[in-house]
This record gives C-alpha cells, structure tokens and sequence, in this order.
C-alpha cells in the first residue's frame, strides 16, 4: 500500500511537469506562431492548440500511469507473494519432513493466506508431488467455484519460483533444500487480474478529477498567458479597427508587452506615424487640387476682371434656358450690350484706365438687373444680359435706358474723369426660333443698329435688320471681286485757300458695284474694316492715289497736296508706312505732295500705333490730318502730344455755323486753339458762301465742299479746274 502511494505521489509530479512543459512548449510555439499569423488566427489557433495539447498530454500522462501502475502493482504483488511463500514454505518443512505431514498445524499455517484478498488457493504437495493439503483462498471463497486441483503434470508446467499466467500469479515453491532436503511444494494462485483492474480503477478514481482540474487550470492558465501574450496585440487590433473606423491616423499607440511584441508595435507606430503624414501631405494636396480645380472652373467659367461669367458660361446656361422656354413656349429677352468707343479710351489713357471703367460699368449695369437676370462679359467691352422672366418691351426699354443713362454719368477713375457711352441691341427668344447661335446674332445686329443710329441708345431686333446684315455679308463677299474687276474708282474733291485758289485734293473712294450699283463709301469702308478687307483696299487707294498725283501736281502745281484716307485697321497693319515708302519709291513721288487723314477715332483708338506712325511720316516729309474733329471726344489734351499738320473742322460744325450758337462758339474755338498749336485748319462741307466767310474771318486757312467742288474723277477734275 505504502510503496503503491509514492507510485502514484511521483506519478503525479511527472504529471504536472508534463503539463508544465506541454504548457510552456505551446506557449513557446505560441510566440512563435505569433510572429507569423495575423493576431485572430493566432489567439484562436493558439486557445484551441493549447486546450487540445492539455487534454492530450493529460490522456497520455494518464494512460502512461495506469501502464505503469499496471506494472508496479503486478511486480509488487509478485514480490509480496514471493515473499509469502516464502516464508511459509519455509515453515513448512517441519510439517512435511516426517513421514506423516501433520496436516493441522499445515492447514493452521495455510490459515496465514487469509489476510491475503487476492490469493485464489494454496495447494501443499510432498515431495511426491502428491497434494496434501489445499487452501481455499479469499478469492475463491467470495467467487465461489474454481477448480483446485493440480495434478503433478500441470505442475511441471509451472516453472519455479513467481511466475504469472493467464491473469494468474503462481507462486511454486520448494518445501526444504532444493534436492538435497525436499519435503515438498508449496503452489500459491493469486489471482492478478481483477485486483489489478480494482487497483486501476480506484487509481481512476482518484486520479480523474485531479485530471480534469489540471485540464480545467491548464486550459485557464493557457488563456489567460495567451491573452496575456496577445494584449499587446489585441490592443494593436483594437487600435487598428478604431482607425478603420475612424479614418483617423493620428491616433497615438502605447502597448507595453513582450519584446517582439514591442518591436512589433513600434513599428506599427512608425508605420502608423508614416501613413499619418501621408495622410496630412495627401490632405494638403487634396486641398491645393480641390482649389486648382475651383480656380480652373473659375478661370472656365468666370471673367478675370469683371468676375462676371464668361462667354462659354453664359452660352451654356443660355442653351438651357432656350430649351426650356422653348418645351413651356415661353419667351427670353437678351440684351447685348457695348461701350462705345471703349478702345479709345483704353489707348488713351492705358489699359489700368481701361480695366478699372470696365469693372466699374459692369458695377453700375448691374444696378439695374433683377435677381434671376444673368450677366456676362463676353470679351473687350461687350457683355450680354439675359433678361429673367420674359419683361414685356416697355420693362425692357425702361431697363435699356436706365442702363444707358447710368454708363453716361462721367467715371472718376485714378486721376482722370471719363465719359463714355454703351449701345445696346435687345431681342426675343421667338424671333430666333429659339435657336442659340441666332438668338446672341439677333442681339448683336440690333445693337449694332444702335451704333449706326449714332450710339448711345437701344434696338429692338426686329427681323427687317436682319436683311440689313445679308446685304452687310453679300457686299463683304463682293469687296475683293469688285477691287479685282476695276469696280472702284478714285473721286477727287478739291481743297481751297482763303482766295479760292485749288491747294489739293481729297481722294474719295467709289465702288460701283456690278451687282448692288452704286454703294456708298459710309457703308462698305465699315464692312471693309469688319470683314478684315480694309488693307487691301488701302493699298489699291495709296497705289492709285500716287499714281494720279503726278498728274494732280502737274495740273495744279507742285505744291499741289493729295490727301487719302486710313482707317482704324489701316493703323494696326505694321507694314503701313514700308509699302507708303516703297510707293513713294514707285511712283517717284515727293512724301510732299501727300497728306493721310485720319479720323480722330482712329487716332485714338490706335494711340501708340498712331504716334509712331505719325512720326515716321513726318520724318518723311508726309503731312497728318486729323479728320472730322469734333465728333466723339471732347478731350483735347493729345493735340498737344501728337505730330499733326492739319486739323479738319467736321461738317456738322460747318452746316450748323450761324444756325446755333454753340456750333459757331465750337468752330470759333476750335480755330483758335488750333492758331495756338500752331495747326493748319480745313473746313469740310461748306456749302455756302455764308459759311465760307466765316470761317475765312474766323482764320480757316483751308476749305473743302460743295461750294468749291464736288468730288468727281480725275478726268472730269482735269477738266473742271484746267490747268495751271
Ligand atoms: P470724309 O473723309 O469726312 O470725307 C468727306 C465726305 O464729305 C465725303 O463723303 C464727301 O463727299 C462729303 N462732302 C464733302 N463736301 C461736302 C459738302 O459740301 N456737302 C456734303 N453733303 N458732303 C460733302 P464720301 O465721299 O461719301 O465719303 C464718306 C466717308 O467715307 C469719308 O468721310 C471717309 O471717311 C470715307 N472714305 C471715303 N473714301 C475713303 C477711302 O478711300 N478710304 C477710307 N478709309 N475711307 C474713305
Ligand atoms: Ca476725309
Ligand atoms: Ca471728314
């Protein structure tokens, strides 16, 4: 009993330094597996590894012990029943060594077995093998039936000494001295199996619960060094599902476990602090793309200067808004809008001057719109208006005039006080057919009825202007054919001094056209200058105009000059003055004899462009003469700046002198002034001798119209005016 409990004592010691091991081992694993695998397969990978190598190893560990204990206990009991028989067959030899075995004391000694349970029978042989007496073991006696008798071949079967059999142990032995003195045999059966199983069983008993208790704190122990193990980790997944969650990576990480662990998540934090600042670069990105793409759908969409929106812009909306007035019949009013004589302004007084008035007029426009109207620049100084909510005419007219009056009222900007004018043309949606293209063209053409009828006023579309503009195209189309087919002609119209003598000629141009007869110059030199054809019928006049002055001078003297006029575009072409040079070289003409009008519009809307070219032809020795001074500007401060020869007196001054005070004071004035700079003076369109006197008195040194001479071809001027 005692030696079997330190069996069992050690046994169970094994036992638990097995599951320590087994513990440490998956720990072990664990760690390294860790490493490996992403933090859930781990923690669940690693509780149900553990748990299984628990359960395991305590199966084993169990199964190990009964195995052993199996063995112990058969070697224990064989040496305890060694030992027995021993002994008894040792006191058996005074009992068998007579010739009679005294059977009582035999038995008596036999009796001893009893306190053995597990001895099946005792049988005592002489040393005739003749059995002499037998012991009915505990076993026996509690089983009942079981056969004792063994005769002496069965005996020689059993080899001597403690040997087992059949779930049998047979202790055989020799009564006396072995062959020397043999009185006898003693054989003990003990019955091995079912005490073993016994044994076993209460080893279970007692061992089981321990088992599971050890399996139960294992399994504990394992979860909780694993959660241990992986708080670090689980903390790194908390962290990492917050951020997912989140979105935020600036989250700060703080895990404190286990070398690898820490490493681990320290370069989690440097991952964490690299995708951070990726994060912040790609915000800030983000951000200067976000406002790149503001500034270039502001750049598509809006006007730099004036922040209204663009033509593009406008032209969109506007699409939309046709189409739906269109699919409700309803109807849009557009308003084209322009200032007049912006370019002068912007030549003269520069272009801050320029963009400052057009920011500011498109300011004072806008007075005038109603929420749900749009404006838009469309470039240079145009804009257009969509009218909201379809104004009858009289609202119309009302706003066009109230914008009109608005532009007019003088503009202070930087140092200089600005007048100016806008034309505007107005136009329905239903007079287009709600056709886009047509509806913007529509408006134009009305607002350039407006400039015609002398600016500063409003057109309504209405479709008979729109024949005015295919007769604009169909002359535009017909201006180079008729130049090539000889359908321009050259008119001379005479100039006089004070005494009436001819001091030169203006040439005036005259296009008798094959198809459309005869067409004023007030109406094709506009379509000439539109179409971009201007240059080249410059260039036809220059040509013959310096053809025919040789002819001129001959006629009137050397002195004679011929003037010819230039127009805006003329100004703007840069070979201008080298094809003047190169026809002077032509035609063997002195620069003398002939003089550039230019109106003074043209000046200013070409100011650089002009000066310089008034220089080279002084230089030259051509003469510059300012046409039709008077109209437009009321700024005379560039006289002084500007190399001029001549100034000419507009007709509307001449026809009015005498009739109204202010023209007469005008004329008067303008002659006075022109005396002080010191300038020549021509008086255009003098009809009457009324007018011719005054203007003499008034100190007019030359005289151009009707009254002198009309314009007529040089043939007839010949023949008119003779010879000198
Ligand atoms: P402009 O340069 O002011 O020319 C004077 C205009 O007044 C001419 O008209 C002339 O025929 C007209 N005129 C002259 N004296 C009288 C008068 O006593 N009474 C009336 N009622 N009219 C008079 P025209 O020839 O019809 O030319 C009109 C304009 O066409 C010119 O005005 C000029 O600006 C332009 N023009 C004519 N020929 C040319 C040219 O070769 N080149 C350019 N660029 N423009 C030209
Ligand atoms: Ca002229
Ligand atoms: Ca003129």
């Amino acid at each position: 009993m005692c030696k079997n409990f330190y069996c069992q004592k050690i046994y169970l010691l094994l036992f638990i330094h097995t599951l320590n091991y087994a513990q440490r081992l998956s720990i072990k694993l664990g760690k390294t597996i860790i490493h490996r695998m992403l933090f859930k397969t781990i923690r669940s990978t690693l509780t149900t590894f553990n748990s299984l190598a628990i359960a395991g190893l305590c199966a084993a560990v169990l199964t190990f012990s009964i195995l052993t204990h199996e063995d112990l206990y058969s070697e224990a009991v064989t040496s305890d029943l060694d030992a027995l028989s021993n002994n008894l067959s040792q006191d058996l030899v005074p009992y068998l060594s007579g010739d009679e075995a005294d059977l009582i004391d035999i038995r008596t000694l036999l009796l001893r077995l009893e306190e053995y349970e597990n001895v099946k029978f005792a049988v005592v042989f002489d040393k005739n093998y003749q059995q002499i007496d037998v012991h009915a073991g505990n076993t026996l006696q509690v089983d009942g039936k079981i056969d004792m008798t063994v005769d002496r071949e069965q005996l020689m079967d059993i080899p001597f000494g403690m040997s087992s059999k059949n779930g049998e142990l047979y202790a055989y032995k020799r009564v006396g001295q072995a062959n020397i003195a043999e009185v006898g045999y003693l054989l003990i059966v003990n019955d091995l199996e079912k005490p073993l199983v016994r044994s076993k069983l209460s080893l279970l008993l007692k061992v089981l619960p321990l088992t599971f208790i050890v399996i139960a704190i294992g399994i504990a122990l394992s979860l909780w060094l694993n959660s241990r193990l992986l708080f670090p980790l689980q903390k790194l997944a908390k962290l990492a599902h917050k951020i997912k969650e989140t979105n935020d990576y600036s989250i700060d990480i703080k895990v404190h476990g286990k070398q690898e662990v820490l490493d681990l998540s320290s370069e989690f934090s440097g991952m964490m602090d690299t995708i951070h600042n990726e994060e912040i670069k790609n915000k800030r990105y983000t951000k200067q793309l976000m406002q790149q793409r503001k500034d270039m759908e502001r750049l598509a969409n809006f006007d730099s200067l004036t922040g209204l929106p663009n033509r593009q812009y406008f032209m969109e909306t506007l699409r939309k808004s046709l189409s739906i007035a269109q699919r409700e019949d309803d109807d849009l009013v557009l308003m084209y809008f322009d200032l007049d004589g912006f370019k002068g302004v912007n030549d003269t007084y520069g272009h801050e001057v320029g963009d400052k008035l057009l920011i500011e007029a498109s300011k004072r426009t806008q007075r005038f719109l109603r929420h749900g109207d749009l404006i838009a620049r469309l470039g240079g100084d145009e804009f257009l208006i969509l009218l909201y909510n379809n104004p009858n005419d009289f609202v119309v007219s009302d706003i066009a005039q109230r914008i009109i009056k608005e532009i007019s009222k003088p503009f202070d900007i930087l140092e200089w006080e600005i007048l100016i004018s806008a034309s505007i043309g107005l136009t329905r949606a239903k007079d287009a057919s709600y056709n886009l293209s047509d509806f913007v063209s529509n408006a134009d053409v009305a607002m350039y009825k407006s400039k015609l009828e002398g600016k500063n006023t409003h057109t309504i579309f209405v479709h008979e202007m729109m024949e005015d503009n295919k007769r604009k195209l169909m002359l535009a189309n017909n201006l180079m054919p008729g130049l090539k087919n000889g359908e321009f002609e050259l008119y001379y119209q005479p100039k006089v001094d004070q005494q009436e003598e001819i001091v030169g000629f203006e040439a005036l141009l005259r296009w008798n056209s094959s198809e459309f007869g005869f067409v004023s110059p007030v109406e094709f030199i506009g379509i000439a200058e539109q179409s971009g054809k201007i240059s080249e019928i410059t260039y036809w006049v220059m040509d013959q105009v310096m053809q025919d002055t040789p002819t001129l001078i001959e006629a009137f003297g050397d002195e004679t000059v011929v003037s010819l006029n230039l127009s805006a575009h003329d100004l703007r072409n840069s070979n201008l003055f080298e094809d003047i040079q190169n026809l002077f070289a032509k035609y063997q003409l002195r620069p003398q004899n002939i003089e550039f009008e230019v109106t003074e519009s043209t000046y200013l809307e070409n100011f650089d462009m002009a000066n310089e070219f008034f220089r080279d032809i002084r230089e030259i020795g051509s003469s510059i003469a300012l046409d039709d001074f008077g109209t437009g500007y009321s700024s005379l401060s560039y006289l002084t700046q500007i190399e001029l020869h001549t100034l000419k007196i507009d007709k509307q001054f001449v026809d009015n002198l005498g009739v109204s005070k202010r023209s007469t004071l005008v004329t008067t004035t303008i002659v006075e002034m022109a005396k002080q700079l010191n300038l020549n003076i021509c008086a255009e369109g003098v009809e009457t001798r009324e007018q011719r006197d005054f203007l003499v008195e008034s100190g007019c040194q030359q005289l151009q119209g009707y009254l002198f001479g009309k314009p007529a071809p040089l043939e007839a001027i010949l023949k008119t005016f003779g010879t000198k």
